[in-house]
């Protein structure tokens, strides 16, 4: 049994798209049976077509499927409601809502079109004899119960760095589970540590496979257990207050990008952890776990500062009788954003006295926007 992982364009799969009722369903340039026999009990649930849609359009990753290689081209053998999802979507079969309007495929824009077309999917093309894609395809859906990602990659690219990698990573107890107790979440029998590890060192969820295809025939996975080591030890040496009220805050976190990309940067333990317990105790940081991210990148998103309540818009836009204390034009109440006359930056806080309401134009002024 071969199997390939490859990434393929809406665009192709949708080609030759066509629904032939009881007759079958082909798409990829004809080449593509998307209903073979075994399929023939598809259920339309509009939810979930929908929802097909829109994290196409979103740019985020949909589960992979599986197609397998015949003597004609190749038959879908999990990811029917997905394709033909998105094929329907694209002949304009329905429309879905966005912003409370329903936009069929020839209502969107150029652009918006070519996002759809140029999506790429991912999928695995398994080639083998029938008995071998028979079995291949009840492994994947046992019970209802299908293999996660990792275990999937973890059953094709086997050999002597696999089984080094699993002993550091994927047994009960794993050295792995244990080094990153307070900084990594998951269990190690599910491959979750090992999916973490690898996409740390790898450059992204989307990259593990080629890491692992790169790799597959090392005699052993030591580089990724050292890198793993290292990225702990540095997380531990900048951050090392780790009590349990930290943990709750660290663990999980994306240490290994944040290792990645600040390894080098010249960060002070001593000052990193006064600046900690100003952010707990600040009222203004909602988000306490998005405190470590913002101390190495500075980027205030990650904290969720609180924003002005309704109350305090409200009673400020009474008191300013409408008017922008920029422009000095009036304004509807819902033309109107407030904006911190200090930002939460420069030490301004949430409060009524720091608040003022701007027009649209030159709030994004201010900001910078
Ligand atoms: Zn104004």
């Amino acid at each position: 049994m071969k199997i390939e992982l490859r990434n393929i364009k809406v665009r192709e799969v949708v080609g030759d798209y066509k629904d032939d009722g009881e007759n079958g369903v082909v798409g990829y340039g004809g080449k593509l049976d998307i209903r073979p026999a075994y399929q023939r009990e598809f259920i339309y649930k509009p939810e979930q077509r929908d929802l097909v849609i829109r994290t196409v359009r979103k740019d985020f990753p949909l589960n992979t499927m599986y197609w397998a290689v015949t003597e004609s081209g190749y038959e879908l053998m999990d990811g029917q409601q997905r394709t033909i999802s998105v094929c329907q979507y694209v002949n304009g079969d329905f429309a879905v809502d966005w912003d409370g309007q329903p936009r069929g495929f020839s209502n969107l824009t150029h652009e918006e079109q070519e996002q759809i077309l140029e999506y790429e999917l991912s999928i695995y093309v398994c080639e083998g004899t029938d008995k071998e894609k028979l079995d291949w395809f009840k492994t994947i859906n046992i019970a209802g119960e299908r293999l996660t990602d990792q275990e999937l990659r973890n059953a094709i690219y086997t050999g002597p760095w696999l089984t080094d990698a699993k002993r550091w990573f994927s047994k009960t107890g794993a050295p792995a589970a244990h080094t990153g107790e307070n900084l990594v979440k998951g269990t190690p029998i599910r491959q979750e540590i090992l999916e973490k590890a690898l996409e740390w060192i790898g450059g992204g969820n989307d990259l593990i496979a080629q890491y692992m295809a790169d790799h597959q025939h090392d005699k052993d996975a030591s580089e990724l257990w050292q890198y793993y080591q290292e990225v702990i030890a540095w997380a531990t040496r900048i951050f090392p207050n780790q009590d349990g009220a930290r943990v709750k805050l660290m663990k999980g976190l994306d240490w290994g990008v944040f290792y990645n990309e600040h390894k080098s940067d010249k960060l002070n333990a001593t000052k990193l952890e006064q600046q900690i317990v100003e952010l707990i105790d600040d009222d203004d940081v909602e988000s306490k776990r998005g405190i470590y991210e913002y101390l190495l990148t500075g980027d205030e998103r990650t904290l969720s500062l609180r924003a002005f309540d309704d109350k305090t818009k409200q009673k400020k836009y009474q008191q300013q009788k409408g008017v922008c204390p920029v422009c000095k034009k009036k304004f509807e109440y819902n033309e109107m954003e407030a904006d911190h006359i200090m930002p939460w930056s420069k030490g301004g806080k949430t409060v009524i006295d720091n608040c003022q309401m701007l027009c649209g134009q030159d709030n994004r002024m201010k900001s910078g926007k």
